[in-house]
Formats: C-alpha cells, sequence, structure tokens
C-alpha cells in the first residue's frame, strides 16, 4: 500500500529497529513506547483491519508476540507483558496497518490502563446484548 508507514518500513524505505522476521510477520519496537522495549508485530501483507488477516498470518502474529512477551517478562526490569490491538479509529487505531502490541510491564511502571467496569441493566438487558452480538456474528 503506497502510503502506508509500515509497509515503508517492510520495505525498508523508512527505517526500524527490528526484532523478528519471517515470511508472513516483521516485529519492531515502537518508536513512541509506553516502555521501553515495546514492540509491534505486523502482518507483512497490508491489512487495514485484524479482521481480514489470513487465519496462518494472524496466528502467527498472536504466537511471535507472545514469544517476544516472554523474552520481556525475562529481562530484569519487567514481570508482565499485554497485548494490544486496536481495529478501528475508534478504539484508537492511528496507523491504519493492524498491528500487535507488545507491551511489556513492570509492577512500579506507574502505566494504569483507564478500564472502567460498567454494569449491565438486568439480567434480560445482558442476555439482549448477547443475542445481538450473535446475530451480526459472520465466520
Ligand atoms: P495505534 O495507536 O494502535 O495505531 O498504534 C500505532 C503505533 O505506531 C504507536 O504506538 C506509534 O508510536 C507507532 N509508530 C508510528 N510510527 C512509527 C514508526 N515509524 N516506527 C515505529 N513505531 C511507529
Ligand atoms: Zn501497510
Amino acid at each position: 500500500m503506497p502510503d502506508c508507514i509500515f509497509c515503508k518500513i517492510i520495505a525498508g524505505e523508512i527505517p526500524s529497529t527490528k526484532i523478528y522476521e519471517d515470511e508472513l510477520v516483521y516485529a519492531f519496537l515502537d518508536i513512541s513506547p509506553i516502555n521501553p522495549g515495546h514492540v509491534l508485530v505486523i502482518p507483512k501483507e497490508h491489512h487495514e483491519s485484524a479482521s481480514t488477516i489470513p487465519e496462518a498470518t494472524a496466528g502467527r502474529m498472536f504466537r511471535i508476540g507472545s514469544r517476544i512477551g516472554i523474552a520481556l517478562k525475562r529481562l530484569e526490569a519487567y514481570d508482565a507483558y499485554n497485548l494490544h490491538l486496536a481495529d478501528g479509529m475508534a478504539a484508537g487505531q492511528v496507523v491504519m496497518h493492524a498491528h500487535l502490541h507488545v507491551i511489556p510491564r513492570g509492577v512500579e511502571d506507574h502505566f494504569h490502563w483507564n478500564w472502567r467496569q460498567l454494569p449491565y441493566a438486568s439480567d434480560e438487558d445482558r442476555t439482549a446484548t448477547a443475542e445481538a452480538i450473535k446475530a451480526k456474528l459472520s465466520l
């Protein structure tokens, strides 16, 4: 994709700090990390949404992402990692080439997800929500 920054990184037209590469995926350091060592794993084929990535490539992204996560945990500074993927602008996707974030975490890294826990109005409301999702699910 000509105007895609991550396609340009894969092509070597924009510099990146490579962590791993194979025939399906490329992994490199995020230029503005949540913590040092924050890695992005991307499919070599351009896909805006994770939902269109072929299963073998998507599986490889998850596999390599979690193996990089294990490597990060072996570093002195970290105890854990988050995998994060934003699909769509409302979810915070800025670069429109699908990417899996591997974010190293330490117990005192002073980073907190602004995670909220809303209640459902009722059991019926929860069931209706599940039914609405299932009615839209195409595989
Ligand atoms: P997202 O908000 O999920 O789309 O994340 C995009 C990520 O790409 C951000 O964390 C950026 O810091 C990162 N990023 C953007 N440009 C580059 C680049 N040239 N090299 C490495 N990471 C980049
Ligand atoms: Zn691309």
